[in-house]
């Protein structure tokens, strides 16, 4: 693992996931979160159980145990509220997967503390509990979940075993008749097993991340390709309705690129398709997507843009792309420039209009077709009051 960061360069590992990823681990949170409170409402019953059947001096243990389970109860359910609230808390696949490690930890530090220490540190049932907890932190799809996780379950548990063989003294080296004796070799290869889990874990997160990335992206300019747009298009329409937030969108177009074509060929047609491309990426936020919508058309989603917003950024981008000309090399090792141009349609979403993901592009479509009549290299939007604007 650790050649894994390595190779990846530590920023990029740290990187935050692109937010179709973290909106895919929002489904897998919301799987967990369900699990959870099923899960601690099942393990309430063993201590309630206890609790009725037990005899006077057993009962304090089970009420400690009631007490704490009730209580993960409890929160596992405002975590399942949470994650269904909608909202992008980014702090949240974190939490919750430290969350369900601390409780793991929790659970077997009060019965090394009840019952005896070798509970804690031979116990099988409750420490394999950690195997499906960093399991589950796959579905969040964030690599950096995996690993922090993995790594909280590790010390957690060297930490209560220290605790619990500080606290305990000669006790806890005594042999007990099911759980056995403590042993140093069984802590090291305890670790040793939530390291591997967590080193799993992290290259199963990100082949994940590559296998994705692969098949949403154009093959050629690197951008999204329409097949993700669509999708990524109606999720931030249904959210700008839900939350009532702003939502514009771009359509570029390169200018005469038939004739470039014609002019340099198809080999520098794809270089400077792949120039717009890289020039748009940097351009625009990490929320914004860049997606090529097919020959030599690219579409901009710019979620909480407004139009004015959307339309100066989309200047700047055109003037970008008008002063960086393709270099082109000739055969005899001498470079010339090729200009590019681009004309631009900017729409933006309209609350009361309530347009539909198609007829949204289709505006942005008609105004694109507008820069190219009244003369190319322009910007297209609407004004506040309606009518278009040229830039
Ligand atoms: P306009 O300014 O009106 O947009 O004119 P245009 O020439 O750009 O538009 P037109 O639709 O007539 O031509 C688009 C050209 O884009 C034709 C096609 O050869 C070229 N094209 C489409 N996809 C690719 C590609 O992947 N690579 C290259 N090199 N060219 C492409
Ligand atoms: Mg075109
Ligand atoms: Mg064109």
């Amino acid at each position: 693992m650790a050649d894994l960061i390595a190779h990846e360069a530590p920023r990029k590992f740290w990187a935050r996931p692109e937010q179709y990823l973290l909106d895919a681990g929002k489904d897998g949170e919301l799987l967990i979160a369900k699990i959870r409170v099923a899960l601690t409402f099942v393990l309430l019953l063993v201590p309630l159980a206890d609790i009725i059947s037990a005899a006077n001096e057993g009962r304090e243990q089970h009420f400690i145990g009631f007490f704490v389970t009730a209580s993960a109860c409890l929160l596992s359910v405002g975590i399942y509220f949470l994650v269904v609230s909608d909202r992008r808390q980014r702090w949240l696949p974190l939490a919750t997967s430290l969350f369900d490690v601390s409780f793991i930890t929790l659970t077997l530090v009060l019965y090394g503390l009840l019952v005896g220490p070798v509970v804690l540190t031979n116990n099988r049932l409750s420490f394999d509990t950690y195997f499906l907890a960093l399991g589950g932190t796959c579905l969040r799809y964030d690599k950096r979940v995996a690993l922090v996780a993995g790594l909280a379950a590790i010390a957690q548990w060297v930490a209560s075993v220290v605790f619990i063989l500080i606290y305990s003294g000669a006790a806890a080296l005594a042999v007990d008749e099911f759980y056995g004796r403590f042993a140093w070799s069984d802590l090291i290869s305890r670790v040793i097993l939530l390291a591997t889990a967590t080193a799993l874990n992290v290259f199963i997160v990100s082949g994940i991340q590559q296998q994705r990335k692969l098949s949403t992206a154009d093959a050629l300019t690197g951008a999204y390709n329409r097949r993700f747009l669509d999708d990524f298009l109606r999720n931030e329409l249904a959210r700008a309705m839900r939350h009532k937030t702003a939502l514009a969108i771009a359509m570029i177009d390169v200018d005469h690129f038939k004739q470039f074509n014609d002019t340099h060929g198809h080999g520098a047609g794809d270089r400077a398709l792949r120039q717009v491309a890289q020039t748009l990426e940097l351009a625009v936020r990490r929320t914004d997507l860049v997606a090529r919508y097919g020959g030599e058309e690219f579409v901009v989603v710019l979620p909480d843009s407004s139009a004015e917003q959307a339309i100066a950024k989309m200047n700047a981008i055109r003037e970008a792309i008008e002063n960086e000309p393709l270099m082109l090399a000739w055969k005899d090792g001498r470079s010339a420039p090729a200009k590019l141009t681009v004309s631009i349609g900017v729409a933006s979403w309209d609350e009361d209009r309530g347009q539909s993901a198609s007829e949204f592009v289709a505006e942005a479509d008609a105004r694109l077709y507008e820069a190219k009549k009244s003369g190319r290299n322009k910007v297209v939007g609407p004004s506040p009051i309606g009518n278009e604007v040229v830039v």
